[in-house]
């Protein structure tokens, strides 16, 4: 064990704060990563607060994980020391489950995996995540990161990239199709730009016009205030796809009658809530209404080749650890543009 600063949740109610955690020492098959970079996630304040379901505290959040390799176990082929590394949402899995041998170890039969943090890990232990200094990680769960894009963009790749791209790429978006993307924050923003990349006809559903320059800077080809209620009017029957990212409820009527015949919306936003909708609303046009979750570890290497090839990073505003309550603050507030990305070096 060896021990390293970071910051945790101690409950659901109180501000995060710095502590430190023990990392298992390199196995055979393990890469130490020297984490350069964090994201946050929306879904690390659902956990870090207790809204899916109770949590055990104290615990360190982060799965967009970047940083570099320092020390290799006997075994790893993967990577050598210096090498560029990420780990996002997942640290291991059964590995022999259907979904497992298929890649989608996200779906893994035997609880879905071991979460980065917050998960029972093979030694017993409770996960901690990437709010820290360095991470111990099997070098099968360990990705390769694009080297022609800044790190701390990279970062956000792991989970915002991941969960965006892969029901893009289910859903078949391309040219000749006509994707919305409910929501411009952190995988939004990610959203709009594969959508882009893939060569899809792409419109931003906003709740104002405040972000309508990023948005087509970013990619869209238009951009639409869903508080103004034309919108939905004027855009009715319209989508192939439309991704959802939304953190909260939304009225997913108003929504599904956006898409055209055999059109889907795809939640990958995950509300504590339940969300509820007339079946007419599907009924009548053949459409469907669809969840995703993150994406496996191929799909997640794929992705990250994708962006290594296309030039794509997240757009991140980069902060030192004693903002991160600040920063959760603004993500509630819709106020990010478009990740907050902790300088974990500031916690040495
Ligand atoms: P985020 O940066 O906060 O973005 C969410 C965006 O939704 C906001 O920027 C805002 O965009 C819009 N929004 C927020 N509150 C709203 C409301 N009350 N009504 C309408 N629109 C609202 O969050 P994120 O990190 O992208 O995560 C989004 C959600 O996805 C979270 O619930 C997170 O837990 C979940 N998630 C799921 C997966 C998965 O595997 N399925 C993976 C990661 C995250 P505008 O200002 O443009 O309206
Ligand atoms: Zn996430
Ligand atoms: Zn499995």
């Amino acid at each position: 064990m060896h021990t390293v600063n970071a910051y945790a949740a101690t409950s659901a109610t109180e501000p995060l704060s710095p502590t430190t955690i023990e990392r298992r020492e390199v196995g055979p098959r393990d890469v130490l990563i020297e984490i350069k970079y964090c994201g946050i996630c929306h879904s690390d304040i659902h956990h870090a607060r207790s809204e899916w379901g109770e949590q055990t505290y104290p615990v360190v959040p982060g799965h967009e994980i970047a940083g570099i390799v320092t020390a290799v176990g006997s075994e790893v082929t993967k990577f050598d020391v210096g090498d560029r590394a990420g780990v996002g949402c997942l640290v291991d899995s059964c590995r022999e489950c259907v979904n497992c041998r298929a890649g989608r170890e996200q779906y893994c039969v035997q609880g879905g995996g071991t979460l980065t943090f917050g998960s029972v890990d093979k030694d017993g232990r409770l996960t901690q995540g990437g709010y820290s200094t360095h991470i111990t990680v099997d070098q099968d769960f360990v990705l390769k990161l694009p080297r022609n894009v800044d790190l701390a963009q990279v970062a956000p790749l792991l989970c915002a990239g991941i969960t965006t791209y892969s029901p893009l790429r289910h859903w078949g978006a391309g040219p000749g199709k006509k994707v919305a993307v409910i929501g411009l924050g952190g995988l939004g923003h990610m959203a709009v730009k594969f959508a882009h990349a893939m060569g899809a006809e792409v419109t931003v559903l906003s709740q104002s016009l405040k972000k309508m320059d990023d948005g087509l800077r970013l990619g869209a080809d238009h951009y639409y205030a869903t508080s103004d209620p034309e919108t939905f009017e004027k855009l009715a029957g319209t989508f192939d796809l439309i991704v959802n990212t939304v953190s909260a409820k939304l009225d997913l009527d108003a929504y599904l009658g956006l898409l055209a015949v055999d059109g889907a919306l795809v939640n990958v936003g995950a509300p504590a809530e339940p969300l509820s909708l007339h079946v007419f609303s599907l009924l009548m046009k053949g459409r469907s209404f669809a969840g995703s979750l993150i994406g496996g570890l191929p799909e997640t290497q794929e992705m990250l080749d994708f962006c290594d090839e296309h030039g794509i990073g997240a757009e991140v505003e980069v902060i030192p650890a004693e903002k991160i309550n600040e920063a959760y603050d603004r993500v509630l507030a819709s106020d990010v543009r478009y990740r907050f990305v902790i300088d974990t070096t500031t916690l040495a």
